[in-house]
């Protein structure tokens, strides 16, 4: 009775039908508990290798008491938009301590990480300007440069080179460079360098996602900037603050008028309530973590190490991806195939995500993984001994 007749415009069943069909329709899994990578799903204990809590701080003590006091100093929303009454002393606090950590001038912070990319984007470049973007880019770089109303030019992933010739032949007024530092489906790393080089031979701007660099990557986790040694007013700096930080979400930080321009213009600043500062505060104390543990990172780097010698050394020639950050896919290429890979592991108590067109490109899909310190060496043997058993 609630389906539409088959003749409307409106058959939205059969859209559905051909998602089912292609193996791509997404479902959710309700999570009762979290504890670090240990979730408990439908009665069933879960070790997962899908969280982007690369560092295991999203359940910390820590910013649990942080979060707990500052609900009581603060209440629990921050009532409106930055540019009207939501920009609390916790906020204007943590953007100095943003700016401070990956060394720019200036930091602003943003209620989450899509919202920050599809406000900074158009906020630099509209029509009769140009914006360069891997063809790996997430989601919402792609979107924001479509709102923009700029001129897209793609180029092949990682292929500094391409990128060169497409900016030597842009007539665009203003360029923007922009790129996920870590990628996101691949865990492969952007040639920032070079990229960083090119803007200022093209006089562009760089915009770089680090969603999965900062805290990870870099001294104290400062991010990939501070890694790769990346520095001068060319650089927008964009990092999110739910993954390795373990709360919620964005800053951009960079020059001075680069960022005054965003707060300006970026309109998923300006018409959208601000973040709670209570999710502000626990920021604040995650920094501190973030900086103060390095050995959440050794940890990481230990697995990292010891998951890709086993995955390497694993029966039936799967396909590991050039990687060294968390992020660790196993390429399959068929959907039902990594469905079925998928489901095989979860029967055996292990989350490890499927990912599928159009979150990857076609015939790539694979097992995306992702490492965190709160992983132990006995978790990563059992997903190898796992994947072990499983056809190929
Ligand atoms: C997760 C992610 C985002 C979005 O950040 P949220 O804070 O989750 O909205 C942006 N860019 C990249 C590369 C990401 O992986």
């Amino acid at each position: 009775m609630n389906a539409l007749p088959a003749t409307s415009a409106w058959n939205l069943d059969a859209d559905l039908a051909t998602l089912d069909a292609a193996r791509q329709r997404r479902r959710r899994r309700v999570v009762d508990a979290y504890d670090g990578v240990r979730l408990r799903v439908a009665g069933r204990d879960m070790l997962a290798f899908c969280s982007n809590d690369y560092l295991g701080l999203a359940q910390h003590p820590a910013l649990r008491d942080a979060a707990q006091a500052a609900a009581a100093r603060w209440g629990v929303g921050a009532t409106a938009s930055p540019q009207v009454c939501g920009h609390s002393a916790a906020h204007e606090q943590l953007e100095h301590e943003l700016a401070a950590f990956v060394d720019m001038p200036r930091a602003l912070y943003f209620y989450a990480g899509f919202a920050a990319n599809v406000g900074i984007v158009p906020a630099l470049v509209g029509r009769g300007d140009a914006v360069f973007c891997d063809a790996l880019n997430h989601a919402c770089l792609i979107d924001g440069a479509r709102l923009s109303r700029a001129q897209i030019e793609v180029y092949p992933h990682r292929d500094a080179a391409a990128l060169g010739q497409l900016l030597a032949a842009s007539g665009a007024r203003r360029k923007l460079i922009v790129s996920d530092a870590v990628f996101s489906m691949d865990g492969d790393v952007a040639p920032l360098r070079e990229l960083l080089a090119l803007a200022e031979e093209h006089d562009a701007l760089l915009l770089i996602d680090d969603a999965h660099g900062f805290g990870v990557l870099g001294a104290q986790g400062r991010g990939s900037a501070a890694h790769y040694g990346l520095r001068g007013s060319r650089l927008v700096y964009m990092a999110t603050l739910g993954k390795a930080a373990g709360v919620a979400g964005a800053f951009v930080a960079g020059a001075d008028a680069v960022v005054e321009t965003i707060l300006q213009r970026a309109r998923s600043y300006t018409f959208a309530t601000a973040a709670p500062p209570l999710v502000v505060d626990t920021l604040r104390a995650a920094l501190a973590l973030i900086a103060a543990d390095d050995w959440r990172r050794e940890r990481l780097r230990e697995l990292i190490a010891q998951w890709r010698a086993g995955a390497g050394a694993l029966p039936g020639g799967w396909r590991l991806a050039e990687s060294d950050t968390p992020i660790q896919p196993l390429l399959i290429g068929d959907n039902a195939a990594a469905l079925g890979a998928m489901a095989a592991l979860w029967e055996q108590g292990l989350w490890v995500p499927a990912i599928r067109p159009p979150t990857v490109p076609v015939g790539t899909a694979r097992l995306r993984l992702s490492l965190s310190a709160a992983h132990t060496a006995d978790d990563v043997e059992r997903l190898l001994r796992a994947l072990a058993t499983l056809p190929r």
